[in-house]
Formats: C-alpha cells, structure tokens, sequence
C-alpha cells in the first residue's frame, strides 16, 4: 500500500443490492443510478464498470464535470443525465455527447435550442417542473412559455423526461407537503399531454420516495445512496422493516475504509497529546499513530470521539484530528506494530465501524460524510 489510506468496494455488496432493488421496484422500473459526488464518495471511475455489470445503463450526475467522467468510465453505451450545473459554454459538448439534461429555466432552454439549431442535433431534456420545493424547476407559467418553444420546434428536442424533485421523502413529518407536490406534478403533466408532449420517463423519486411512497416510481427512478448500502434514513429503514418478518437489513455497504499503524508510542501519565491541551494521558498510554486526517474527509469533529479497528478491537481517537494524521489508543492492544491494518470505515474480526456511527459522532448526514471522503484516496474493487 503506497498511500497512506485506500477505500475498497465490494462487488458482491453491489450485486446484492442491484439485485435487492430491481426485486423491490419491479421491472417497468428504470433505475438511473445517481453517481453524483463522485459516486457519493465511492469513485465514479469504480462505480460506474461495476454497476453497468449488473445491468445499470441510465446514469445520473449534477454537473458536466461528471458527466464527463461517467463517460469516460462507460464500456458500453449508456445513458448520463445532467441533473444541475452546465456552463453556458459546454451545452455544444453536451448535445454533441448526446447527454441528457434537466431544464428548469427557460434561460437553459432558449440556450439548448439554440445550440441545436447551431448543431443540426436534438437536445434530450427532462423538463423539470417546480412543484414546491422552490429549489429549482419550470412554474406553470414557464412550461407554458417552454411547451409553446418546444412545439415549434420539434425538431430540435427530445423530450427525455418530465421531472420534479420532492422535499423530504425520508421523514414522514414532510407528508402533507410531498402530497402537495404531487398533485402539482400530475397536474403540469396532464399541461403537457394536452398540448402532445409525452415525455419517454416520468419521474420524481430519489430512494426513500421509492419505498415510502410506491405510487412515485412511475417510468424512472433516481437511486442514490441506497445502491450504496444506506438507507436515507433511519425512518425509511423502519418503514420497510416494520412490514417484514426478517428484520435484517437487505442491503450491504459497498464500501470499506483502512489504512496502517504509521508510528507506536508511549506517552507518559499527565502528558497531553497532539496540538494543544484537549488530550490529557491519565495513565501510562500507548498509542498508534495513523496517516489519516481531515484531508482525506475524517472529519475534525471526531477529535476525542472518533474510533477506529486495530486487530479487531475498537480504539479511540485522542486528540484533535489534525490535517493528515490521528493517533489512537492501543493501551488494551497487544503487539501493535508499524504497519498493521487500521479500519476506518468497514469490518475487522468481529466489529464493524459503520458509516452512521461516524455521521452519529459528528453530527452529519451520512450522505455528508460519503461524499467529503477526499477523491485522492486509491479505490479499488475487491
Ligand atoms: C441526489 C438526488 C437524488 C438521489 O437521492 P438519494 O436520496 O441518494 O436516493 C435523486 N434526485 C435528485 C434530483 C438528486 O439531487
């Protein structure tokens, strides 16, 4: 192991939960897998081989950066969806890649048609409708002005999909305002159909709309941090497991986080640890030092809380977590030596360090958490 710290993704854990939600959503689903932050933390030049394997073709990213990334990562031909951002100056690569986008302005819009023109090329856009959650999306008054451009111009688009996206699908105290929502939805949608748009996907899902409310599969879903191993939230797992008579969680973590044992050392009684005083040693410690720090994304809120797996047991961080490197207790650890295995993320021997104990501590989501794991660390496939 060259660098200090590597992520590996297990390809049995992606089969199981590829497998688990074609099963749970049915085969008039479309899945668009959402690889965004870089795959949430996983590596989108990893992710994307790995889930096209079990059958994965659609795929979902917020900016042209990534987009461009799938892309590459793409043995076959696949299909990558613009979800967010795309500099004026990149929509002639995005038609010229044939990359399907969201609409939300009519700015975005005009631009696209304009390219086509340029082109000779179709734009495939998912309009996307504001339904509530005044984030972004077209209101009433811009799908009218889009249906009318898009008709005289018909030449020139590809309408993909009809969108919208719900404000806090994971908590049930969010119910009222997503029912909302989808009436909006459904209404905008029948404004498109009576004007002979019929847009190919219909959809408004991410993962815990999927579960919690079945009525919005529809045509498509977008599923993020579920391929992944997580549930959205612990809400959504309990809505799905209080049904059930196996209480077991059917989806696997993918991904495992470790590095080594950099340094051992012992400190003395009354001596403090690390930058400043937050670490004072109140016996003879041992302690292991690790080349992880807050720049690889162990966040520096786990100083003094945080804890890792050395020969399977459990060991504190003491101290504040400092940019590149921790240091752990290993007083109760026998024979720890340069270079052992360390867990940060993942299992050893009998324990496991899961990614919602590490989001618990630190008081992030854990799509939080995934996503600010530094891009520099090696992933690989085991
Ligand atoms: C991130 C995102 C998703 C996926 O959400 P998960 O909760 O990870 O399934 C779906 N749709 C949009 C618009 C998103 O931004």
């Amino acid at each position: 192991m060259n660098r200090s710290s590597e992520i590996t993704l297990s390809e049995k854990a992606v089969e199981n939960n590829i497998e688990f939600l074609k099963k749970k959503l049915g085969p008039g689903v479309k899945i668009s897998s959402v690889v965004k932050a870089n795959a949430y933390g996983h590596g989108i030049e990893q992710v994307v081989p790995l889930f096209e394997k079990y059958g994965i073709n659609h795929f979902a990213v917020f900016d042209y950066t990534e987009a461009e990334r799938v892309c590459k990562s793409m043995s076959e031909e696949c299909s990558v969806m613009i979800m967010g951002w795309i500099p004026n100056d990149r929509m002639k690569e995005v038609l010229e890649k044939g990359f399907e986008f969201f609409v939300f302005n009519l700015e975005r819009l005009r631009l696209a048609l304009k390219t086509a023109r340029t082109l000779h090329l179709k734009a495939r856009i998912h309009l996307e409708a504001e339904t509530g959650m005044n984030r972004t999306g077209l209101n009433r008054q811009n799908l009218k002005q889009a249906i009318e451009l898009i008709n005289n111009n018909r030449n020139y688009f590809e309408v993909m999909g009809f969108c919208t996206h719900l404000a806090g699908a994971e908590s049930i105290s969010n119910h009222l305002r997503i029912q909302k929502q989808l009436k909006q939805y459904h209404k905008m949608l029948e404004q498109l159909k009576e004007n002979n748009i019929h847009p190919k996907y219909r959809h408004v899902a991410n993962s815990a709309a999927a579960f919690v409310y079945p009525k919005t599969r529809m045509d498509l879903v977008r599923i993020g941090i579920m391929q992944y191993g997580f549930w959205p939230s612990m809400e959504t797992f309990i809505h799905y497991i209080n049904a059930k008579p196996d209480k077991s969680d059917p989806l696997e973590r993918i991904m495992s986080w470790h590095s080594k044992v950099m340094s051992v050392k012992e400190v003395k009684t009354g001596e403090f640890i690390g930058y400043g005083i937050t670490f004072q040693a109140q016996t003879d410690t041992l302690t292991a030092l690790i080349p992880v720090g807050y720049s690889s994304g162990f966040s520096r809120s786990l100083s003094n809380r945080g804890r890792v797996l050395i020969h399977g047991q459990r060991c504190r961080v003491i101290g504040l977590v400092n940019m590149n490197m921790i240091v752990a207790d290993i007083t109760h650890v026998e024979n720890v030596q340069v270079g052992d295995e360390v867990v940060i993320i993942g299992k050893q021997g009998e324990l496991e360090i899961k990614v919602t104990a590490f989001s618990d501590i630190s008081d992030q989501l854990n799509y939080e958490v995934l996503a600010h794991l530094s891009q520099k660390i090696v992933r690989y496939v085991v």
